[in-house]
């Protein structure tokens, strides 16, 4: 039980941690979270923050 709580911590303190990014490759945007940010549409990682 404690040790699941504190991995569910680490994982909304993460979430919280978004970030408005546009994929280089077909020019989506979205919102992106965590260290490896991937686009959702084609699965690159050719992103970039704005
Ligand atoms: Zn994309």
């Amino acid at each position: 039980m404690c040790s699941v709580g504190d991995a569910f911590g680490v994982d909304v303190a993460d979430s919280l941690d978004t970030k408005s990014c546009k994929c280089k490759d077909c020019g989506n945007q979205f919102q992106g979270m965590g260290k490896r940010i991937i686009c959702p549409t084609c699965q690159s990682r050719n992103v970039e923050v704005v």
